[in-house]
C-alpha cells in the first residue's frame, strides 16, 4: 500500500520543533525534484515541488549551446565547459507551491532555502522515502508507530520530540525525533514502561532478543512466542528504523508481515478443517477428530489455547469457511491466520483422549470439596497456582487445602475415593 497523501497542516497544529535540514535530506530532495517529469509534482506537507517548464527550456537551450561549444572548440577546457553547463542547468529550473503561492524560476540555492523553511516536511519525506525505503510491512509498521498516515507532520513532530509510544503485544516501542528529523527507537517490555533505563539491561543488537524470548520470568522455555509470558528487565535503547523493526520481528516473528497483509486485504486464512486435513505422519490422527458432526471440540481448543490470556494473536481462523467458532478471537494487534503447531500438537493429544467414551463414577465429596476440585482446576488452567499464598487457606486452591483433600480422599494407590479409573483393567 502506498503511503497516504500528506495530511494538510491545520491552523491549530502545534508548532513542530526546530529541525535542521541535513545535507543528505536536501540532496535526496534535489535528486527527486530533478527526476520529475514536466507534469509531475513532489508533494510534501505544505510544499509542492516541480520543474519549472520555462527554466528547464532555458537550461536545455544552454545545454545545446554548451554542447556546441564543446564540439567546435577543441582547445576549450572540458571541466570549465562542464561547470558552465551545470550553472546553466541549475538556473531557475524549479518551481514550488506553498499554499496559494506559486514561485517559479528557483535555482538550487532557492530550493534549499525553501526546503530549510520546511525542514520538518522534507525530513519526514526523506526518512520514509530514503532511510526506511521500500513499501511493505516494515515501512507500514514504522509509519503506524507514529501515526504517519493520520496526523500532520507538525503534530507528529511536536509529539515525537517528547517520544510517541505504541504497544505491540507485550512490547512498548517508543519513537523519538532528533534535531535533524531522524527517528530513534526504544523497545522494552510494556510493564517496564516506568522503569528507569539504567535499571534495565541494555542491548543494541536485534538478534540479542532471541535469548530474551527463549524463556519466561521463571526460566521456563516458551514454546509459543506470542504467549503473554515475555520476561521483563531489558531495553533496546537507541535503535535505527531497521533494527527497531528487526527487534520486533525477533520477539514476535511474522506478526508485522501478517498485520500488513491484513491491512492490505491479503491475509490468507487457513481454517481449522483445512489445516487438519493437511496433517500427515504422526499428526495425521487429528483428521479423525473431525467427523463432520459438530465443531464444539474446536471451540474448546480455541478457548484453551487461543484466548487472550494465553496468546496475544487475534485468532482469525474459524472452524471452516462457513462455520464460525462460538468463542471470541481476541483483541490482539496482530492476526493469527491458521492453527499453530502448538495447537496442532495439543489437538493430536486431544484426538486420542476424546476417542474415549464417558463413564459414570461414584465418589463421595462434601459440597465444599466439590467446589474445591473445581477451584483447583480453575487455578491450574489460569496459571494462578503461584499466586495463591500458602497461608491463604481461605482459597479453595490453596496448597495445604489441596494436600488435605488428597490425604483424605485418595487411597494408597493415589486413586480418588478408592474408585478404580478402569475397573476392566484397560489402559
Ligand atoms: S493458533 Fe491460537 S495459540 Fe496458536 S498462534 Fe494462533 S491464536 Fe495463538
Amino acid at each position: 500500500m502506498a503511503d497516504s497523501a500528506p495530511a494538510a497542516a491545520a491552523d491549530d497544529d502545534p508548532v513542530a520543533p526546530a529541525i535542521e535540514l541535513s545535507a543528505a535530506a536536501f540532496d535526496a530532495l534535489l535528486a527527486a525534484a530533478e527526476s520529475l517529469g514536466p507534469d509531475e509534482r513532489l508533494r510534501l506537507e505544505g510544499v509542492t515541488v516541480g520543474l519549472d517548464a520555462a527554466g528547464t527550456d532555458d537550461a536545455e537551450n544552454a545545454d545545446s549551446a554548451n554542447a556546441g561549444t564543446a564540439n567546435t572548440a577543441d582547445t576549450a577546457n572540458t571541466a570549465d565547459t562542464a561547470n558552465t553547463a551545470n550553472t546553466a542547468d541549475a538556473d531557475g529550473r524549479f518551481m514550488v507551491e506553498i499554499g496559494d503561492e506559486r514561485r517559479t524560476g528557483l535555482d538550487d540555492r532557492d530550493l534549499h532555502e525553501v526546503a530549510a523553511d520546511h525542514a520538518a516536511a522534507v525530513t519526514d519525506w526523506y526518512v520514509f522515502e530514503h532511510v526506511v525505503g521500500e513499501f511493505g510491512p516494515r515501512r507500514a509498521f514504522l509509519r503506524w508507530l507514529e501515526d504517519a498516515d493520520g496526523e500532520t507532520v507538525a503534530r507528529r513532530y511536536a509529539a515525537l520530540a517528547d517520544g510517541v509510544a505504541r504497544e505491540w503485544g507485550q512490547l512498548r516501542v517508543t519513537v523519538r525525533l532528533t534535531d535533524r528529523g531522524e527517528r530513534r527507537y526504544e523497545v522494552r517490555h510494556v510493564d517496564d514502561a516506568d522503569v528507569p533505563r539504567t535499571d534495565l539491561t541494555a542491548y543494541d543488537d536485534p538478534l540479542d532478543a532471541r535469548e530474551i524470548v527463549r524463556s519466561d520470568e521463571r526460566g521456563r522455555y516458551r514454546p509459543l512466542k506470542t504467549a503473554p509470558t515475555l520476561r521483563r528487565g531489558w531495553v533496546f535503547a537507541d535503535l535505527g528504523p531497521t533494527d527497531a523493526y528487526e527487534t520486533v520481528e525477533t520477539v514476535y516473528p511474522a506478526t508485522v508481515a501478517n498485520w500488513y497483509r491484513e491491512r492490505e486485504g491479503d491475509l490468507d486464512v487457513n481454517h481449522w478443517r483445512e489445516t487438519m486435513e493437511r496433517q500427515s505422519g504422526i499428526y495425521g490422527v487429528v483428521k479423525t477428530w473431525d467427523r463432520g458432526e459438530s465443531y464444539h471440540h474446536v471451540n474448546w481448543v480455541a478457548e484453551a489455547c487461543c484466548d487472550d490470556s494465553q496468546c496475544l494473536k487475534r485468532r482469525e481462523w474459524e472452524y471452516d469457511d462457513e462455520t464460525d467458532l462460538d468463542v471470541d478471537g481476541g483483541d490482539g494487534a496482530f492476526p493469527c491466520r491458521e492453527p499453530c503447531s502448538l495447537v496442532v500438537s495439543a489437538a493430536r493429544k486431544w484426538t486420542r483422549l476424546e476417542s474415549e467414551q464417558s463413564r459414570t463414577y461414584e465418589f463421595e465429596l462434601t459440597p465444599s470439596e466439590k467446589a474445591q476440585v473445581e477451584a483447583v482446576i480453575d487455578a491450574v488452567a489460569d496459571g494462578r497456582t503461584d499466586e495463591i499464598r500458602e497461608a491463604d487457606t481461605k482459597d479453595d486452591a490453596n496448597r495445604y487445602r489441596t494436600r488435605f483433600l488428597r490425604a483424605k480422599r485418595f487411597d494408597d494407590d493415589g486413586t480418588l475415593g478408592g474408585v478404580p479409573t478402569d475397573p476392566d483393567g484397560g489402559e
